[in-house]
């Protein structure tokens, strides 16, 4: 079978933006969208696996970290440890991964006069890492000193707190950072080679049917999509399905709960957490842009503008976070003052009133309709983003939308449904939070 080229699939793009887009299927069955711009410098290209800590083996947390890690080290075609950010970093670029819940990601840029061959060493990850035994016990190390950076940040400390407050029988309750403890004193206790696991988990997850290419390039279509093909048709598939685990993270035992924490960095912060239902799963509808533009609204009569001429806060912030298409969570942060901190008592009461408000009250078209129109004009007049940024924020939803919508994601919800975003509400209640 030779590459499909979906002619009749039309993906919805800015009216201003002049790139030219294309959606390809490799005989591989991955998954490419290819991005023509003649007035880029940099070129880029960002690679999606649809697998991510959540698939870590019991007893070896940390393993899709570490082999995020591996990769980066050297390959069959190109053995010299480090080659492949070497050739970047000198041609004008930067290169970078990150591993997630469900999701691992891999992205760079470079010089656009270069970019074939630094896609080359990149295609290699895919096709032929080394995963040598000496790299293997230098970068447990290097992962274990990342985890200890991580412990001095509270952006990384509250997260994981979250997660180890919820069901141990959920994935999501996992530590995906891994340290040395996790990566080699437990494994060695249980007989576990951790090399032998870590090719066990690259040869069984990473699989072209489970990935998704951005590629973002200075020429025309039709050569990107040779270059594509040369490069990646080759990615093994094994057709394996994507992993999905059902069911919530926090039981009821894991709500209605109040947890004080110490933390790193100066200041009051109060979070307030719901389980809700995923917004992905209604994204045209939008719930969480109205509810996020409500409760986290600054003008006259808000919340906010209430706590702050109290003294009790510094900012507020409502948004949906660490959502997947299993779960999710909407969370309030608000900042507060020495003297807030003495009322948090009366703080979370005023949130809750005004939760109460907005679920007696109903809810508005007008509101929606003005949140849509905004999100539509943010849409079709947005900046250009660095070629980077633009193709992992594309590559890292490829799996989660439509192609139509790939550009679009979740960003203009045009879909009024007031029954949706009630019922999202009606999920922001006291004996649901923590
Ligand atoms: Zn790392």
């Amino acid at each position: 079978m030779a590459t499909e080229v979906e002619v009749e699939v039309e993906i919805v793009k800015p009216h201003t933006d002049k790139r030219e887009y294309r959606r390809i299927v490799l005989k591989n069955s991955l998954e490419v969208l290819l991005i023509s711009d003649p007035d880029t410098d940099k070129s880029a290209a960002s690679m999606n696996v649809g697998v991510g800590y959540s698939s870590d083996p019991v007893g070896l947390e940390g393993l899709a970290h570490f082999l995020e890690h591996m990769l980066f080290y050297a390959s069959e075609k190109y053995p010299m440890e480090g080659s492949y950010s070497k050739y970047i970093l000198e041609n004008g670029g930067q290169y970078n991964a990150c591993t997630s819940y469900e999701h691992t990601n891999y992205h760079f840029e470079v010089n656009s006069d270069c970019f074939e061959e630094a896609l080359d060493r990149f295609a290699q990850f895919f096709l032929g890492p080394l995963l040598s035994a000496d790299a293997t016990m230098r970068e447990i190390k290097a992962v274990d000193s990342e985890n200890e950076k991580n412990l001095l940040s509270d952006g990384w400390r509250m997260p994981q707190l979250q997660k180890h407050l919820s069901d141990e029988k959920h994935p999501y309750h996992k530590f995906g950072t891994g340290n040395w403890e996790t990566l080699e004193v437990q494994p060695k206790a249980k007989g576990l080679d951790t090399r032998h696991e870590l090719i066990k988990f690259y040869e069984e997850n990473y699989s072209a049917n489970l990935m998704h290419l951005v590629i973002y390039a200075k020429e025309n279509l039709n050569a990107i999509q040779s270059i594509v093909e040369h490069k990646f048709q080759e990615i093994r598939s094994n057709n394996r399905d994507y992993i999905s685990f059902p069911g919530q993270p926090c039981t009821s035992k894991h709500l209605q709960i109040l947890v004080k924490a110490v933390p790193i960095e100066q200041g009051h912060k109060l979070r307030i957490v719901w389980p809700i239902t995923p917004s992905i799963l209604h994204y045209k509808e939008g719930p969480c842009y109205y509810l996020s533009h409500l409760i986290g609204h600054e003008g006259e009569g808000s919340l906010f503008s209430i706590l702050k001429s109290l003294g009790w806060a510094i900012s507020l912030y409502a948004n949906e976070e660490g959502w997947n298409r299993e779960f999710s969570f909407f969370k309030v942060t608000i900042d507060l003052t020495d003297d807030g901190h003495e009322h948090m008592k009366d703080v979370v009461a005023l949130l809750f009133k005004y939760i109460h408000l907005l679920q007696e009250s109903g809810v508005r078209k007008w509101i929606f309709d003005e949140l849509a129109s905004i999100c539509e004009t943010n849409f079709h007049y947005q900046d250009k983003i660095s070629p980077i940024y633009y193709a992992i924020q594309i590559a890292s939803n490829m799996q989660l939308y439509p192609p139509k919508d790939w550009l679009v994601q979740s960003s203009m919800p045009s879909k009024f449904n007031p029954s949706i975003i009630h019922s999202v509400i009606n999920q922001l209640s006291p004996t649901n939070a923590r």
